[in-house]
Parts: C-alpha cells; sequence; structure tokens
C-alpha cells in the first residue's frame, strides 16, 4: 500500500515525498484512514515506527477545513516531556508546509510570551505537556470547548510521570463527542481504564516495527563490580566503533558525576535530565545531533521517545529499575533501518533488576566476553542474536493482552458504521488489528570490537587521549603501577573512577586482555 492509498490530501502527499518517504509504516497504514474517517484509536506502538506521523499526517487534513477562534485550539496534543512536544511540532513543520495552519507549543521552561500571543489568535494545534496545559487553564488563559480532537501520546510514559489525574481533568473540559487518539507503547490496565472512560469504541491498532527498515540492536550485559562501573564505561566508549553513544543512569545525580569524570577522560561528552532548563536541554540536545559532542548522558525522562538518526550505541550505567525502560532506552540507537550495539553495566545487586529485563524481553541477554588477539579482526562473539524490536513489540502486545485479561474485558465492539468524516465505509466488524508481520531476523553487522581500550581516538576527538598509557587493571590491581606520579590518576582515585578495591571478582573478563593490547 503506498500513501497515496490511504486518502490523504495532495498537499500532504507532495510534503510526506519531500520527506523521502516512499512507503507507509505498518501504524501508518492502519491508523490513517481510520483517523481520517473520525475513530478513535489506540495505537500500541513504540517510538521508531513511524507513530508520530500516523496522527501528525491524518490530523492536518483533518484541521484543514475550518477554522480557528481566539484561545480556543482546536486540537490537542498531549505528550509527557518538552522534548517529545518539541519533535511533534517539528513534524507539524514538516509535512505541514503546503498547508497553513496555527500551532503552539505548550511547555515548560520557555518564556510564555510568545505562546500566549499565538494563542491569543486562535491555534489549530495546539501541543503542550500536562502540567503546563493545566497552570494556563486554571489560569483562564486557555479553553478547550472547542478541542474536537485529543491525542494523548506516550500514555505508558505519562502514567509513570504522575500525569494520569491531570489528563483526566483535561479529558473533562474537551468537548464531547470529540476524536481521541491514544498511543502507548504498552497498556497498563490504569491506562486501558482511561481509554475505556474517555475513548469512544476505539480501533486498537498494535504493530511491530516495519520489517522494511531491517533494524537490529545487538545486546550485551558487561558484568561488573560497582567500583568498576566508570572504568569499564569508559572501555566501552573508546572503542573507535562507538560514532556516538547515549549512557543512561537511573539516577539524575550521577549524571554530571559521570558527566565530570568523562569529561578529564576528554570524552566530547553532555548531559540531558529532567534538572535543566528547557533552552540547555536543545541546546545539548543540538550538540549531540550535530556530532559536536559524541556521548550523552541521560536520564530516562530527557531521553524518551527522542528521534536521534545515527546512535550507533546505548550504554545502560545502570540496569533500569523498571523493565520497561530497558525497551525504550535500547530502542535509541538501531532506527531508520540502521544497527545498534546495546551494553548493559550489570552489578551483582542489579542482579533483580537484570532478571526483570530479561523476562519481560523473553530472552537472555549475552553476556559480554570479548577476548581477542591484538590485531583481529571484529570478533563477533558468541553468542550474538539481536532481539529485534519486533520481538520486543510482540512483548508489549502479550502485556497488552495480559492487562486485558487481568481486567476481564475484551475491546469494545465499535459502534455500527462509525463516524465517518470523509463519507468512506466504515470498518465496524474489524475492531483489532493484528500486529504487523515481525521483522526478520537480521544480525547486526556492526559486531562489537572486542576489548575496548582507551586508545588513540579517532579524528573526532581531537584530544591527546592516545596520549595516555594503556592501563593494565591487574597489574594496577596488585600494586605494580597504580600511582607512578600521574595526576590524572590521583584524581580518579578521588572521584571513584581508581582501581583501589577493584578485587579480582569484580574485574570484568574482558579488561583482563587489556594487557595483551600493544596499539
Ligand atoms: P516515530 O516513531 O514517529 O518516532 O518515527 C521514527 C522515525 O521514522 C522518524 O525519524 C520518522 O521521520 C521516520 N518515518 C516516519 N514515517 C516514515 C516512513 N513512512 N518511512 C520511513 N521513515 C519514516
Amino acid at each position: 500500500m503506498s500513501f497515496v492509498e490511504l486518502g490523504l490530501s495532495e498537499e500532504l502527499l507532495r510534503a510526506v515525498a519531500d520527506s523521502g518517504y516512499n512507503d507507509p509504516t505498518p501504524i501508518q497504514r492502519q491508523a490513517i484512514p481510520s483517523v481520517l474517517m473520525g475513530r478513535d484509536i489506540i495505537g500500541v506502538a513504540q517510538t521508531g515506527t513511524g507513530k508520530t506521523a500516523s496522527f501528525v499526517l491524518p490530523m492536518i487534513d483533518i484541521l484543514a477545513e475550518g477554522r480557528s477562534r481566539a484561545r480556543m485550539p482546536r486540537s490537542l496534543i498531549l505528550e509527557p516531556t518538552r522534548e517529545l512536544a518539541q519533535q511533534v511540532s517539528e513534524n507539524f513543520d514538516k509535512y505541514g508546509k503546503y498547508h497553513k495552519l496555527s500551532m503552539a507549543l505548550l511547555i515548560g521552561g520557555v518564556s510564555m510570551g510568545d505562546q500566549l500571543a499565538t494563542l491569543e489568535k486562535g491555534v489549530d494545534v495546539l501541543i503542550a505537556t500536562p502540567g503546563r496545559l493545566m497552570d494556563l487553564f486554571n489560569r483562564g488563559k486557555i479553553m478547550l470547548n472547542q478541542c474536537s480532537l485529543l491525542v494523548i501520546d506516550e500514555a505508558d510514559r505519562m502514567l509513570d510521570m504522575g500525569f494520569i489525574p491531570d489528563i483526566e481533568e483535561i479529558c473533562t473540559r474537551l468537548p464531547s463527542p470529540r476524536q481521541t487518539l491514544l498511543f502507548s507503547a504498552t497498556m497498563p490496565p490504569p491506562i486501558k481504564k482511561l481509554a475505556d472512560k474517555f475513548m469512544d469504541s476505539p480501533r486498537l491498532i498494535e504493530v511491530a516495527r516495519p520489517a522494511s527498515t531491517n533494524t537490529s540492536i545487538t545486546q550485551y550485559v558487561v558484568e561488573t563490580a560497582p567500583r568498576s562501573k566508570r572504568e569499564v564505561l569508559r572501555s566501552l566508549l573508546g572503542d573507535p566503533q562507538v560514532k556516538n553513544a547515549i549512557v543512561f543512569c537511573n539516577r539524575k545525580r550521577d549524571i554530571k558525576e559521570l558527566v565530570d569524570s568523562l569529561k578529564r577522560h576528554r570524552f566530547p561528552v553532555s548531559q540531558i535530565h529532567g534538572d535543566m532548563e528547557q533552552s540547555d536541554r536543545i541546546r545539548e540536545l543540538d550538540k549531540f545531533k550535530s556530532g559536536e559532542i559524541t556521548i550523552l548522558v541521560a536520564s530516562d525522562v530527557a531521553a524518551r521517545g527522542l528521534d536521534i538518526p545515527g546512535v550507533s550505541h546505548v550504554v545502560n550505567y545502570d540496569v533500569p529499575h523498571h523493565a520497561e525502560d530497558y525497551v525504550h532506552r535500547i530502542g535509541r540507537t538501531g532506527r531508520a533501518g540502521r544497527t545498534g550495539i546495546a551494553y548493559t553495566l550489570a552489578t551483582p545487586a542489579e542482579a533483580e533488576n537484570l532478571a526483570e529485563v530479561e523476562k519481560l524481553i523473553a530472552q537472555t541477554i549475552p553476556r559480554y566476553t570479548g577476548a581477542q588477539a591484538p590485531e583481529a579482526e571484529p570478533v563477533v562473539l558468541a553468542p550474538v542474536d539481536p532481539v529485534l524490536p519486533a520481538e520486543v513489540a510482540a512483548i508489549t502486545t502479550q502485556s497488552h493482552e495480559a492487562a486485558e485479561a487481568a481486567a476481564g474485558e475484551r475491546p469494545r465492539k465499535r459502534r455500527r458504521g462509525g463516524r465517518n468524516r470523509k463519507g468512506e465505509a466504515g470498518d465496524a466488524d474489524t475492531p483489532v488489528i493484528a500486529a504487523a508481520a515481525p521483522a526478520p531476523v537480521a544480525r547486526s553487522e556492526a559486531a562489537p570490537r572486542p576489548a575496548p581500550t582507551p586508545r588513540e581516538p579517532e579524528s573526532r576527538r581531537p584530544e591527546p587521549r592516545a596520549a595516555r598509557p594503556v592501563r593494565d587493571p591487574i597489574r594496577d590491581y596488585r600494586g605494580g603501577r597504580r600511582d607512578e606520579g600521574r595526576r590524572d590518576d590521583r584524581r580518579d582515585r578521588d572521584d571513584g573512577d581508581t582501581f583501589i578495591g577493584f578485587g579480582p571478582e569484580g574485574i570484568p573478563a574482558f579488561l583482563t586482555h587489556k594487557a595483551t593490547i600493544t596499539r
């Protein structure tokens, strides 16, 4: 099926063609015609599936008819984070370039003056985070009674962030009937409840990532001792295969310390987390996108759903507390048809969280060993079986079914005929759409270089990291030459990067092979 068959306008088809997209993704194929008909939709889909365009494209055509009025937005898109809101607004710019729709972005951390002025003139699309929207609503700056199209994006994330009461409140302020589109990677019971309460016979669409993207993410667990984490991380990031990487930490306070430590070791690194000003977050993200910095240390909230093409590696500095965050984290790599590698550093204390992750993705993640000869070509470690997003999506499907079973409910049958904004035949008897075909199992081309070593950097790292001698943790641990008066090492000791207390059982196996590497 091509975009032409989806019922989109000429202008939109031109904008899509300008974006270089030839074929709609499974979620776009299934969602766009239904949204154009005016149906409510539940899209069980992760980022990376093309879900944003699946609501932005039909919304543009729907909103092309009609006019906005002062302070009364005609449609509302709720996003859990500022970055996602920003990303969706960029999608409107991209696909709406042949239309004359007005849009306002209401997010915390940016000046309200311009946004209020835009709202005052009337907007077709309002993209907002729930907190800022409620704030303005309560101050009487905005009215929602003309808002007949609502999108709740990343609903499971909204739940994690405690936004569900705000969303319920917002839903009660919107007119009825209206059209509601809800997207979520999983459907835990509170989201199901929200959908039952505020949606009208929604059509359920569940998708895997498009098979055509041939996406694959190779995953490894790197078992380590807590004190060795920074050393292990530096070793992994020092691998020339790492073009760029997002490093996830569980705690915000660890992010700054880790960034400082990596900076001292001359990695081009920055950070992004929820406590930063919006303008700072955007600036740091832009630096990462442009390649000015190649390592971004991030919190889950700030990085959720970010669509940055070409992220070669994801490193989980900690095993996430919530197994589902693992899926979201590693999904930052292996996007848009590329391969990616995800490492998860795991200490014995994190075994339980790791077991939860492996349970969720229904497989054991290979342990990284990385031993090889010095001049060896990239070694494919056995076993290297990438977990494909399609498989991950299958897991979310299971969760959804489990949630439904737990709630003892089946999706409600849609009413006969349904609303049909375009007067087309409805699809009354197909309330549930099956998942798209899983992607073929593909082996990552980007098998990780073994024994990543802090060694001669590539040209993108101009600083003289290479001048530093390769350390041998074993020898260092046994007291051979740990300090030898080197300032850097003294600093390491101060900030916890040291080898002191780096007991033999805590040494990751692959690090013990560094001594054999001469570069
Ligand atoms: P999303 O799931 O909305 O975060 O989109 C993931 C990525 O897929 C984004 O970079 C989109 O620009 C891209 N994309 C969206 N639709 C298509 C399509 N039909 N073909 C190829 N890429 C697409």
